[in-house]
């Protein structure tokens, strides 16, 4: 089994779209270890996105991921980082999504889209640990 870090972000939450996402990963089988509702310090997002540091998009999306209330999880099952990732859909919603998925099914803005998934075993540990710091 494995675990992945989901982020329903803000935009997801202020639609009202936490119970379907939520369905979604529950319906695959997946299962809910952690799950927090909390708005992000710029400090978290930071951390979370160090990656993206330093590309023009950055400082949109850490202020819009700081923006408002966001739903932070720990989902847990068998190949539960590409389980999740599949069931996201591609990251631009309209071009990579495909219907089906929740970005596909919801998103029409590559920065409003919806949820985030951890990408490999090394970022879920790494996000966990950001997220999660206790578990
Ligand atoms: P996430 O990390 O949120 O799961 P991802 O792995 O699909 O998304 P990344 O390339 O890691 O995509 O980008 C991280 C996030 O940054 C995206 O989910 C999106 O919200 C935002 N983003 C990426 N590219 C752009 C862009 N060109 N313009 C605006 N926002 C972007």
């Amino acid at each position: 089994s494995e675990r992945t870090l989901v982020l329903v972000k803000p935009d997801g939450v202020s639609r009202g779209l936490v119970g379907e996402v939520i369905a979604r990963i529950e319906r695959k089988g997946l299962k809910l270890a952690a799950l927090e509702l909390r708005t992000a310090d710029r400090a978290v997002a930071e951390e979370h996105y160090a990656e993206h540091a330093g590309k023009g998009f950055y400082n949109d999306l850490v202020e819009f991921i700081t923006g408002g209330p966001l739903v932070a999880m720990v989902v847990e099952g068998t190949r539960a980082i590409s389980a999740f990732r599949q069931l996201a859909g591609g990251t631009d919603p309209v071009e990579k999504a495909t219907p089906g998925t929740i970005r596909g099914d919801f998103g029409l803005e590559v920065q409003y889209n919806l949820v985030h998934g951890s990408d490999s075993p090394e970022s879920a540990d790494r996000e966990i640990k950001i997220w999660f710091p206790s578990l």
